[in-house]
């Protein structure tokens, strides 16, 4: 019946992993593409941070105490994890590998660590997006009209963007930049993105 496989549309779920640095604009970005797609589903990390006003906790997060972030890592149940800003972040692999195997596609938020990572882990089933502002002059602007920062904290956001751009350079990790200019216009690119890794050739099962 190799015929029917061939023609089949049944395919490996992709793994979406889209990084930026903080201000440019991701996180409105991914909002848009989980609405317009609702067949992506939003992977969702555990993090020892508080819970902003409005976030909830198993849909933007499971915010977790030290003491269950420690013990889950110790039982493996993570594929990645990282210290980001003082708390700590990790993806859980099961719901990963169950979304793969289903032909689900997952969206993760997870910053440059995460995404070097998860690439690694699932080198086949990981497509590596990288949205950037569309220069760091403009990145200060955006940082500081959010005015949720600090100067001390503008500064050092801006000097983890300095470092986070670099990645953009490594091989392996990032196979997509989104330039966020004009925030319709990087929402299309990024659904695009998608659309056309979905039917790519090799997904097929
Ligand atoms: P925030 O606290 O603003 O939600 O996230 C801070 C940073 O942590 C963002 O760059 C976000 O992408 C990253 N992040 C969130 N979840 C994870 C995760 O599970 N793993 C890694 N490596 N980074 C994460």
């Amino acid at each position: 019946m190799s015929e029917l496989r061939e023609a089949s549309d049944a395919r490996r779920g992709v793994l979406f992993v889209v990084s930026a640095p903080s201000g440019a604009g991701k996180t409105t970005l991914v909002r848009s593409a989980l609405e317009r797609l609702p067949d992506l589903e939003l992977s969702v990390s555990f993090t020892t941070r508080r819970p902003r006003v409005g976030e909830v906790d198993g849909r933007d997060y499971f915010f977790v105490e030290e003491g269950e972030f420690v013990r889950r890592l110790a039982a493996g149940e993570f594929v990645e994890w990282a210290s980001v800003f003082d708390h700590s972040y990790a993806t859980p692999r099961a719901p990963l590998d169950a979304a793969i195997a289903a032909g689900h596609d997952v969206l993760l938020d997870v910053d440059i660590q995460g995404a070097r990572s998860i690439k690694a882990a699932y080198p086949r089933d990981a497509v590596g997006v990288f949205v950037v502002p569309p220069s760091l002059d403009e990145l200060e602007v955006r940082l500081r009209a959010r005015g949720t920062d600090g100067e001390e904290q503008v500064r050092r956001r801006l000097e983890r963007a300095r470092l986070e751009l670099q990645a953009l350079a490594e091989p392996g990790i990032y196979d997509y930049r989104v330039v966020n200019r004009e925030r319709a216009r990087a929402g299309e690119d990024l659904r695009s993105i998608i659309l056309a890794e979905r039917c790519r050739n090799d997904r097929a099962r």
